[in-house]
């Protein structure tokens, strides 16, 4: 996997203190990335409470163990090959 494509989106607003950790996606059954299946990307956003840059949020699901999650990931990651279709 390559992070290349993830775009230049850089964290800006170091004193943004997010809801959560942001963390990597990962099945939390098998502890693997190499078979998530991503359903969903929400890029980072500015907070419309003054909350700052939030992270992005990505949900996803094991195509091996069938299990979903979704949360916040490090800012700058997107899924493989995404794309803006605009
Ligand atoms: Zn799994």
């Amino acid at each position: 996997m390559t992070l290349a494509d993830a775009g230049p989106r850089q964290a800006n607003t170091p004193d943004a203190v997010p809801a959560t950790t942001p963390r990597m996606p990962s099945c939390g059954q098998c502890h693997s990335d190499v078979s998530l299946f991503f359903t969903g990307y929400l890029p980072a956003v500015f907070s419309p409470d003054g909350r700052g840059l939030l992270p992005p949020s990505a949900s996803y699901t094991c195509t091996t163990c069938h299990r979903p999650d979704s949360h916040q990931v490090p800012h700058g990651w997107a899924p493989p090959r995404w794309h803006w279709y605009s």
